[in-house]
Formats: structure tokens, sequence, C-alpha cells
């Protein structure tokens, strides 16, 4: 009787223990299951696979701030962009790259003629003396500026983030302006384009671009021009319409704007002397 005692006694202390361990072992597969499910970097790069190896390999070069951004394009079934022809100019210049703009995340942005700012595009503001920029560039921005002081050179942003409305306004201004040459409206609206861009294709509208100093083709003339050509990539910064790139950008040599697409992108874009859109063509070729 005494030994049923004890055996009975065991049996429900080996049971206990048994559904102890299950529940424990349980917990664990189940939190591992969901870590896996949004943190673990593998996991991440499986939903990148449906990139080529060769894109992959560009993407991540070019990508350096928006790894996230394309995991979680990727993970929604965002298709990468078509490839182009880099060979011909007038292609890279008509080329569409909405694809690429939901894919690339938002330093990499490309807008131009014909390729409008999306409605719902994601736009954090902060104040650069008081200018408005995107947050996204506004301590490069300051450190620049910073860096640039020590060597004698002051910088300021003339022309920092507008609005849609307000582009509508330069834009309009310049219609008129050029109204008074041509009787053709369509003329005078093809004409302005080339100075100002129309709302919506205006990096001004990103908040990413600056115009900085004096809005002026003097400006290519000074200290300040010639420090920033130096040095404005290391932060980030590139002259985006260079007198050798109007077939492609549509714009007229613009010695007073830059924009932001981050340090290492700069770097390759100068020293390949790329304009953006050829620079992300050679990515997607
Ligand atoms: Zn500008």
């Amino acid at each position: 009787m005494r030994f049923k005692k004890l055996n009975r006694k065991t049996f429900l202390v080996s049971l206990l223990c048994l559904l102890g361990i299950t529940v424990f072992s349980l917990s664990y597969i189940i939190i591992n299951i969901s870590f896996n499910e949004n943190d673990n970097p593998e996991n991440i790069n499986q939903a990148q696979q449906t990139i080529t190896p060769l894109q992959e390999k560009n993407y991540d070069q070019a990508l350096e701030a928006n790894a996230t951004n394309k995991a979680v394009n990727s993970k929604k079934g965002t298709q990468p962009p078509q490839a182009i022809a880099t060979s011909s100019n007038s292609s890279i210049a008509n080329y569409d790259f909405s694809s690429w703009n939901s894919y690339c995340g938002p330093t990499l942005i490309v807008v131009n003629k014909n390729n409008k700012i999306a409605d719902d595009f994601n736009l954090s503001l902060s104040k650069v003396g008081d200018k408005e920029v995107s947050t996204l560039i506004k301590s490069n921005l300051e450190n620049m500026f910073n860096d640039a002081k020590q060597d004698g050179v002051n910088l300021f942003v003339s022309s920092g983030y507008r609005s849609i409305n307000t582009q509508k306004i330069l834009f309009d201004r310049k219609v008129s302006e050029f109204l008074k040459k041509t009787n053709s409206k369509a003329e005078a609206e093809t004409l302005a384009a080339t100075h100002v861009a129309r709302p919506y294709t205006s990096e001004h509208n990103t908040g990413l671009a600056v115009d900085l100093n004096k809005i002026s083709n003097d400006f290519c003339k000074t200290k300040a021009y010639d420090w920033l050509i130096k040095n404005g990539a290391k932060y980030g910064f590139i002259l985006r319409y260079n007198r050798d790139k109007t077939d492609i950008t549509h714009v007229i040599y613009e010695p007073w704007h830059f924009r932001y697409v981050g340090p290492k992108t700069a770097k390759t874009m100068y020293e390949k002397n790329m304009c953006l859109e050829e620079y992300v063509a050679s990515l997607i070729s």
C-alpha cells in the first residue's frame, strides 16, 4: 500500500514535470517563430530574393540608407523597375522612373519633367536657418555649412522645400514672362519649364534639394561654388543640373541647385560625372 502511494506520488510529480517541459517548449517555439518573422535578417534577405544577383549587388551600393525600405517593398511584392537602355540619352531622359521611385526609398527618388512626385510622398520637414528642408538632409546640410565656414566659405539656403502651390505660383510667373515674347501659351509654358519646373515635377517639392547662396549664373565664379563642387559629395550633395547634362535633365545649367543623394552615391556620381537619371539608369540597366 505504502509502495503504491509512493508510486502514485512519483507518477504525479513526473506528470507535472512533463507538463512543465511541454509548456516551456511550446512557448519557446512560438516566441522564436514570431522573432523570425519580424526581425531575423535572414528572413529579410529571403524576401529580397526576387531581385537577380547582379541587380541585388547594384541596388545595395545605391540604397545605402534605404535597405529597410527595400526589404519592406520586396515583402509587399513591389517589383524592381524595368531595364533601361543606358546607351541612349533620350531614352534615359524620357524614362518612366515611377516604378523605381516606389521601390528605392526617399533619397534616390527621381523627380523631373517626366516623373512627378507621388501624391502620398512621405515628407518630414525641419528648419535650417529660416528655410525648411527634408529632415533627412538637415544634419548633413548643417555639417557642410559648418565645415565650409572653417574654410572661410559662407553657405546658406536661398530656397529649400517648396509646396506644390508655391511651385505653381513660380511657374505661372515664368509663363507670364515668356508670354511677353510669344503669343503661344503652349510655347510659353514649354520655355518656362526649362527655367522653373512645373508643379509636381520640382525636386524642391521633395525637400531634398536646396538652392544655395546667390541664385544666379555668376554663382559658378565664386569661391563658395568651387568649395561645393570639391566637397559637396562628402556630405551627400551633388550639383543636380550640370551644363553638359541638359539633354537628359531638360533643365538649364543651375550652379546653385544641389540635391541630396547620400555621401556614397554622391561620390560615385561625382567621380563618374553622372547626373541622377544616368546614375539610376546604370543601376537598372
Ligand atoms: Zn533649385
